[in-house]
């Protein structure tokens, strides 16, 4: 009997080493997984309707390119949660049109925000003045971006900033809403060989002045957020073929009452064979890369 308990808890304990090895093995193996996971950026083109606000989440950092619109706050607020934001290290916001600030004001109660970037643009709206005073009271790093401008997110992300000028609006239009819109931060985000160049709602004036200043080689992008939600107001087919993308991606509501995307955007981009993906029909749009190659999940 002596001998066959002493077996027993021989094998026992053989079992338990065997078990501990194997969740050992699990746990360096899930470690890697999120390791490998957080040396990828993520940029993630959220679905907030008629509006922009994209996401770049890489080795923890979490960056905001434009907050999407008034109300899609609690949305916005909710989805960033869901893929677990604590703190936005940057925000950045193209210009001060509520369909990109609009999200601001939740995010000033909801986050802990490190660092803001815009256009240095004034406006005279309740909105703009309230994104203000919250960045004095908490006293958040803010700073206006211009061309030349050079933003290091989380260590290996470089955001270079093309436009607007130093020298001012030397793109100009009729209406204050296009000049406005003018003035948007146009900036490529580069990791490795991968890009991605945000437009805001730059027009054809903007790009016309970015054609001329910028060198080929610094505007050319793996992917395009069209200018101004698909309008044929952007997206000049000379853009186009200059930033030489690989996909595309409009954040443009369903339904919207402006018809974006333009079927005059939409056939210069297929003229340059560049995949489309588009929010009111993809939902959100999530772009994973290593460095080099890049992959696209739609949310529908
Ligand atoms: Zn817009």
């Amino acid at each position: 009997m002596k001998g066959r308990a002493a077996a027993l808890r021989t094998a026992l304990a053989g079992c338990c080493l065997i078990l501990l090895a194997a969740c050992l093995l699990f746990a360096a193996g899930c470690g890697r997984g999120a390791d490998a996971e957080a040396e990828q950026l993520q940029v993630h083109f959220l679905d907030v309707g008629q509006a922009d606000a994209a996401l770049l989440q890489y080795k923890g950092q979490h960056m905001l390119i434009d907050t999407g619109d008034v109300d899609g706050r609690s949305a916005l607020v909710q989805r960033l949660k869901e893929k677990g934001v604590h703190t936005l290290d940057v925000v950045l916001i193209s210009h001060p049109h509520g369909d990109h600030l609009g999200g601001m004001a939740a995010l000033f109660d909801q986050f802990h925000i490190k660092q803001i970037y815009d256009n240095g643009q004034e406006s005279r709206t309740a909105m703009y003045k309230n994104y203000v005073k919250n960045i004095v009271r908490k006293k958040i790093s803010y700073k206006a971006l211009k061309r030349g401008d050079k933003v290091t997110f989380a260590g290996d992300v470089v955001c270079h900033v093309l436009w607007p000028a130093a020298e001012g609006a030397a793109a100009m239009t009729a209406s204050e809403s296009g000049r406005t819109n003018n003035q948007s931060v146009v900036c490529k985000i580069a990791f490795g060989s991968f890009s991605v160049l945000f437009t805001g709602d730059a027009q054809r004036e903007a790009e016309e002045q970015i054609l001329r200043h910028v060198r080929r080689n610094d505007l050319k992008a793996t992917i395009l957020k069209a200018g101004h939600h698909g309008s044929k107001t952007s997206s000049s087919p000379a853009f186009i073929e200059a930033v030489r993308p690989e996909a595309v991606v409009v954040s443009c509501g369903a339904g919207n009452s402006y018809g974006f995307p333009h079927t005059a955007v939409l056939a210069a981009l297929k003229k340059q064979k560049a995949d489309v993906y588009r929010t009111d029909r993809d939902g959100a749009i999530s772009v994973v890369s290593d460095g080099r190659g890049y992959t696209v999940i739609k949310e529908r």
